[in-house]
């Protein structure tokens, strides 16, 4: 019995100095079991022994040297309870002499703790072990055991948490230095890899998140994401789950600002893993500060693009204000949306007498027949309502596969009426950010009207420069035209038309049946002149052709192909006669002289038997 007193002093005063070390050096490793480890070895002959730490969850072994799935996976506290129902020392139950590397020992120790945190000691039996557990110390050794080991084991945690508070309060300094996402992302998979490297990571962000990070990043999608990610999603705390579908524990942290839930951290372990309470707090406050850097930089982004934004509008309102003919406004608009949006499609649709009418500023897929499909779609929708549309998956919307499955309408509206859309269109899902819908929105609202006016303006334009009844050019117009290339053309004719007889169309038909063959001819001028050159109406019965440069020959065979085609195309039938001059570069004429000279050459055709033209030259003139 002395002996053994003396042994146990040994041993508690050994485990005293051990103790007494590690706090002095501050620095707590593993390395204190295994010294624990050998004085049970020196003083009770203990061969074999393993500590197993409760660590809220679970037991795990702290012994470096262990390198078994234990470390890591633990052994499910609950299992082992129900064994220390009165006694301190149990034979080693079946469920962890199962493990190879426990197969040697006999025995296991509940070391008690304060509040239920007891810890195990494993050992395999010897003699004076034996002896040792009928002494009337052992009850008040394993006491002291269990405290010494319930110190380290709290010093330790200390340590570790220090070190990873020191990690957190590391990257909240940065963060707060810094409004780049992809830095923010970044670190907070690193931290956790150095803190945990046996678990993987992985980021869950939704969707209106800023795209071009860099890093590998899931897109956050209701439709697919695991209950347990939507529900940490949803409701902000941290879940929990056994996926045995993947072979794996994962933890969702909800990556959470003062605002809102951007997404997920998530972190998985191997399936028979418990994710302890601590490891449970590290991700939970990591994700929170990556949550608050986020919307901080979300935020600074947002102002920042909120004042360019702004500043697009304001630019393209004034632009628009400087009086653009319609073409150039929605080139403007075309412009300014590519450069904010980059759309891969993009078009503007104005909509007259309830079909659609794509306007210049259409990229070319809207004239293909699935570029038509989706102005339908868009315009049945405004046709049941002046909401803007704002689509990210449309081949789920419609069930079938389309090309582009993003998709942005907005309509243009002037009291309260939609005359027209523009629609842009991105192959990827989920490519345009609420922001850039809204500041579309806002864009072509405060465009409307000014393209509306000036939709207006060249109506009335259109009407100003043309003829009521014929369709063809107005004087006034024909008169510019003509001027302009009198002075940049290399060459020209002028004819003049007057139809003969008319008098007698009116008298014998009526004054309408003459509109009708004024129609007539109007139609068979444009039909012969084409895009060669431009018809107007002169004035009363009276037609003038011009077109620029054009050789001798031609003009002719084309005065003369209408004298002969009018005759033939108009019913009642009736001829032409007309006067024509054409000039050349050499000498340029003013427009009173060429049209004075027409005049002439069609007062020459009318004196010499109608029906005829004439072209100008000296010579005539001097017969008249
Ligand atoms: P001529 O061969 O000498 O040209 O004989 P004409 O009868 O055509 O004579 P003139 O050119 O002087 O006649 C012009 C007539 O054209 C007078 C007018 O009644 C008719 N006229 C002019 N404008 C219109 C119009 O807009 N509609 C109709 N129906 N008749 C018009
Ligand atoms: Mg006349
Ligand atoms: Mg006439």
């Amino acid at each position: 019995m002395k002996v053994h007193q003396q042994s146990i002093n040994h041993l508690i005063s050994d485990l005293l100095a051990i103790c007494a070390k590690s706090v002095d050096e501050l620095s707590i490793n593993n390395s204190q079991f295994e010294l624990i480890e050998k004085c049970l070895k020196r003083y009770l002959d203990i061969e074999y022994s393993y500590f197993l730490i409760y660590d809220g969850n679970k037991f795990i072994c702290p012994n470096d040297d262990v390198s078994f799935d234990l470390r890591y996976s633990g052994i499910p506290s609950a299992l082992l309870e129900k064994y220390f129902v009165k006694q301190t020392v149990n034979e080693l139950p079946n469920i962890l002499k199962e493990k190879e590397e426990f197969k040697e020992l006999t025995h296991m120790i509940l070391l008690k703790g304060p509040n239920e945190n007891n810890n195990l000691l494993l050992i395999k039996e010897s003699s004076k072990w034996k002896e040792f557990t009928q002494t009337e110390y052992f009850e008040q050794t394993m006491q002291n055991i269990s405290n010494i080991v319930q110190m380290l084991n709290k010093t330790k945690e200390i340590r570790l948490n220090e070190n990873q508070y020191r990690k957190l309060y590391n990257m909240t300094d940065l963060f707060h230095s810094t409004m780049d996402i992809n830095m923010i992302l970044e670190n907070v998979l690193n931290t956790i890899q150095e803190n945990f490297p046996t678990f993987q990571v992985e980021l869950i962000l939704s969707n209106d998140q800023d795209r071009q990070t860099t890093i590998s990043i899931k897109q956050f999608d209701y439709l697919t994401e695991r209950p347990s990610t939507i529900e940490a999603f949803v409701s902000g705390n941290i879940t929990t789950e056994k996926a045995s579908d993947l072979n794996y524990s994962l933890l969702n942290a909800p990556i959470k600002g003062r605002q809102a839930i951007y997404g997920i951290l998530q972190v998985s372990a191997h399936i028979s893993y418990v994710f302890s309470p601590i490891e449970k707090n590290f991700v939970s406050m990591l994700a929170n500060t990556a949550g608050n850097a986020l919307e901080n930089a979300k935020l600074y982004h947002q102002s920042h693009r909120l004042v360019s934004d702004l500043q697009l509008i304001n630019e393209t309102s004034h632009r628009l204000n400087m009086n653009l003919n319609m073409n150039d406004m929605l080139k403007l608009l075309q412009k300014q949306l590519i450069k904010s949006f980059q759309p891969m499609e993009l078009c503007f649709v104005f909509i007259e007498n309830n079909t659609c009418k794509l306007t210049e500023a259409c990229t070319e897929f809207f004239k293909t027949p699935k570029g038509r499909e989706y102005i339908k779609y868009v315009s049945n929708h405004f046709n049941k309502t002046q909401d803007s549309l704002f689509v990210a998956d449309f081949n789920r919307l419609i069930s079938k596969d389309v090309p582009y499955n993003s998709l942005m309408a907005i309509p243009l509206i002037v009291e309260q009426r939609i005359y027209g859309f523009s629609i842009v269109l991105h192959s990827e899902s989920y490519f345009f950010s609420f922001d850039s819908y809204k500041l579309m929105q806002s864009l072509i609202q405060h465009s409307s009207l000014a393209i509306a006016n000036s939709m207006l303006r060249s109506q009335l334009q259109q009407m100003v420069d043309h003829d009521h009844l014929t369709k063809l050019y107005a004087r006034s117009y024909l008169d510019q035209f003509v001027e302009k290339s009198l002075k940049t053309d290399d060459s020209g004719m002028f004819l003049l038309v007057d139809i003969d007889n008319f008098k007698r169309v009116n008298d014998t038909y009526g004054h309408h049946v003459g509109d009708e063959v004024l129609i007539q001819i109007g139609d068979l001028l444009l039909d012969i002149v084409g895009t060669r050159g431009i018809c107007a109406r002169w004035g009363g019965e009276e037609m003038a052709v011009y077109v620029p440069n054009i050789l001798d020959d031609e003009s002719i065979r084309l005065a003369e192909n209408i004298v002969d085609t009018i005759p033939i195309g108009t019913n009642p039938t009736v001829t032409i006669s007309a006067g024509m001059i054409v000039w050349h570069k050499d000498e340029r004429p003013d427009f009173q002289t060429i049209f004075l000279q027409a005049d002439t050459a069609l007062y020459y055709s009318k004196n010499n038997g109608k029906n005829r033209v004439y072209i100008y030259d000296e010579e005539l003139e001097k017969t008249l």
